[in-house]
């Protein structure tokens, strides 16, 4: 008894090297846990099961509050919510204004100068307006 069945020598079809993790296509992107190349809309990676921080939707908190700092409503244009920004920058000149006004009718007092102090406490406000909903936007609280 001899089976002779043998013949899978021939040179068999070894092209499934062609979907290697190399690079990722544009619908794709890295893990940022374990680099794997993963659908972009995954919310957690197949591979390593980490839940994923989509990119695009991520602010820079620091960035939104400096922003914001330098010209009212800028952070919050930076976090997408254009609305919230535009608002903040007219609202931010109207309070200048006012402070302004106040502290030129004000001025025979002593008080009056002090008035101008709240400009820069109403830019920070804005800015850590900025500051703050970049953060939710982040924890994912709100959307922009
Ligand atoms: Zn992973």
């Amino acid at each position: 008894m001899s089976s002779d069945e043998s013949d899978d020598g021939g040179p068999a079809s070894s092209t499934a090297e062609a979907g290697a993790a190399g690079s990722p296509a544009p619908d794709e992107m890295y893990c940022s846990n374990c680099g794997s190349v993963i659908d972009a809309d995954a919310e957690i990676c197949p591979d390593c099961g980490v839940r994923q921080q989509s990119a695009t939707d991520e602010k820079n908190a620091a960035v939104s509050f400096v922003a914001s700092l330098v010209v009212p409503g800028a952070g919050q244009v930076y976090n997408d919510q254009v609305g919230r920004g535009i608002a903040m920058f007219v609202g931010t000149a109207v309070m200048d204004l006012v402070i302004v006004f106040v502290a030129g009718i004000l001025t025979f007092i002593v008080i009056g100068p002090l008035f101008l102090l709240l400009i820069p406490v109403v830019h920070v406000a804005v800015a850590y307006d900025a500051y703050t909903q970049a953060e939710k936007i982040n924890d994912g609280t709100i959307t922009p």
